[in-house]
């Protein structure tokens, strides 16, 4: 038995939590019936903040102050490079504010100090190249259609948006939406997870200072009946930018789809890494442990199913054991944690659950599988399950914790086929040294992204979403901003109309 994770509690938890107010209509305000929710740090128990808990009445006055802000504010009517001008400036923002924000989030989520710095700088990154975008966004001209005629086509914002995220990334997410809605002239009302709410309460205050009008954006804290159903029924908001489960992500489709709103859904992933047996195993072996336990698997890309051929599979196998075991689980706020704490006792109930289910199926516990002890928090040791097969649950569901599972193949076909036996359609790996199998993978896996001989890396200029259930739309990429607007026709004709109707 190891001995228990020594969590040392850190200068917050002997402070008072700290107050989150909505944001309405440039306001701090508090909620009208006084409710509101507490966090507790999920590494250490503590409550780390409270948030001022939204329902309907403010779901009403935040779209009406963001559809204000869209009808006769300056917002859209600005020019782009003004835009840009804010969007920079919160970039720089969020940069001087960097390490209060990955506390922030780290905190809240569990997530390790080291890499929520990462999120936010990656963040930052993301408002700059808003920025560009809002600045390159330009509609079509059509000189070919006669001497009298010039057809142009106008991209227009598209209205008020509601933006809702999960808790996995709470700044990352945010930030991969609200800056290409805001670049394209938008306004939104956005609502971050219940669980994670802080960091995107600092993003209101820094959009604030950035110079963003009153009424552009609006955040409310709150739970998805309450919060985000009326914010996506509301007959104000044009579209709907959602992030997370696929369960509540059809129910957001259905919910839209009453007045026929626009949405982007990024939703779950049952992601493959595929290893080929000429493959730089080493390589391979650490990109499995990154895949596998990053975000402690709390990750929609998670590459939670390892596709091994079987020439390889012992040796490679022990290797990405001896690595996993390595993996230094504990304390969200120290720099050395690789992996953090689990968000919460229910969810890491619903882990543990998969991994017993998982084995009464017939699949092993090759390595890990125990809720870890400690003197604070919630955390699981890095898991691998062998000996799974397609037709199980582990192998086919989101899990959505460090749990690794691993199948075996012989030949590229049943490779495939193994990847894409899934209802998910996110990501996918491939690790080879040959560029034929490399491509035949890339080709025939049904997803939004393959990497090959790399694993979840990101870029604010290569599109990001899901094929099948992972998802409708793309996020990030040189057409995110256009997926904020509208297209409108306009037809110029010039001299006297011929050809009249009547007469
Ligand atoms: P979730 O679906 O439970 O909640 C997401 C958000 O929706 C939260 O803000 C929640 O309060 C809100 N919500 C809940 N019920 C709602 C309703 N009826 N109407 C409107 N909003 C409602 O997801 P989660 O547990 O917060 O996050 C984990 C999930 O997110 C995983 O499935 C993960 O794969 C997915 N995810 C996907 C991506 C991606 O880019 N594809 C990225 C991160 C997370």
């Amino acid at each position: 038995m190891n001995a228990p994770l020594n969590i040392s509690m850190p200068v917050e938890a002997s402070q008072a939590p700290k107050a989150y107010k909505l944001l309405i209509d440039g306001k701090h305000v508090d909620a009208r019936d006084g409710r509101s929710i507490e966090r507790a740090s999920p590494g250490h128990g503590f409550v780390v903040s409270r948030y001022a808990q939204a329902s309907a009445a403010e779901v009403e006055a935040a779209v009406q102050a963001a559809h204000r802000a869209f009808e006769i504010g300056p917002w859209p009517r600005m020019k782009a490079s003004e835009r840009a001008a804010v969007l920079l400036k919160a970039a720089d923002l969020i940069e001087t504010r960097l390490e209060e924000i990955a506390r922030l989030d780290a905190l809240e989520s569990g997530k390790p100090i080291a890499q929520a710095r990462g999120e936010i700088g990656g963040a930052a990154d993301i408002w700059r190249y808003a920025a560009s975008l809002a600045r390159t966004l330009h509609g079509e001209s059509y000189a070919n259609l006669g001497d009298d005629m010039l057809g142009v086509v106008l991209r227009e914002p598209i209205g008020v948006v509601s933006i809702i995220t999960p808790w996995n990334f709470p700044f990352l997410i945010v930030s991969q939406k609200l800056p290409f809605a805001l670049a394209a002239g938008c306004t939104a009302v956005v609502k971050p997870s219940e669980m994670t709410s802080a960091s995107t309460f600092v993003l209101g205050d820094i959009l604030l200072e950035a110079g963003l009008p009153a009424g552009v954006v609006n955040i409310l804290a709150g739970f998805g009946a309450d919060v985000g159903a009326p914010m996506v029924s509301h007959p104000l908001v044009e579209m709907v930018s959602f992030t997370g489960s696929t369960r509540v992500g059809k129910t957001t489709m259905a919910a839209a789809s009453d007045s026929l709103k626009k949405v982007s859904m990024e939703l779950g992933g049952k992601n493959g890494q595929i290893v080929f047996p000429d493959a730089d195993l080493e390589a391979a072996a650490d990109a499995a442990v990154f895949g596998g336990f990053f975000n402690a698997g709390e990750c929609c890309n998670a590459g939670s199913r390892l596709i091994v051929h079987e020439a390889i599979a012992d040796d490679f196998l022990n290797a990405v054991k001896a690595l996993s075991r390595k993996v230094r689980v504990g304390d969200p706020l120290d720099d050395r944690t690789k992996v953090g704490a689990m968000i919460s006792a229910d969810h890491m109930e619903k882990v543990a659950g998969y991994v017993t289910a998982a084995e009464t199926d017939g699949g092993n516990v090759f390595a890990g599988g125990a809720r870890l002890a400690s003197n604070a928090g919630q955390y699981l040791d890095p898991t691998i399950i062998r000996n799974v097969t397609e037709d199980m649950a582990i192998a086919r569901e989101e899990v959505f914790g460090p749990v690794l599972s691993v199948l075996t193949f012989e030949t590229i076909e049943k490779a495939l086929r193994i990847a894409n036996n899934t209802p998910y359609g996110l990501s996918a790996g491939v690790w080879s040294a040959g560029v034929d199998t490399c491509m035949s993978v890339a080709r025939g896996v049904r997803s939004g992204t393959v990497w090959v001989n790399t694993f979840m890396e990101g870029y604010p200029e290569l599109p990001f979403g899901g094929y099948k259930q992972s998802g409708l739309g793309r996020e990030l990429g040189k057409r995110a901003v256009e997926d904020y607007t509208e297209e409108k026709t306009i037809q110029f004709h010039r001299g006297r109309r011929t050809g009249w109707w009547v007469g």
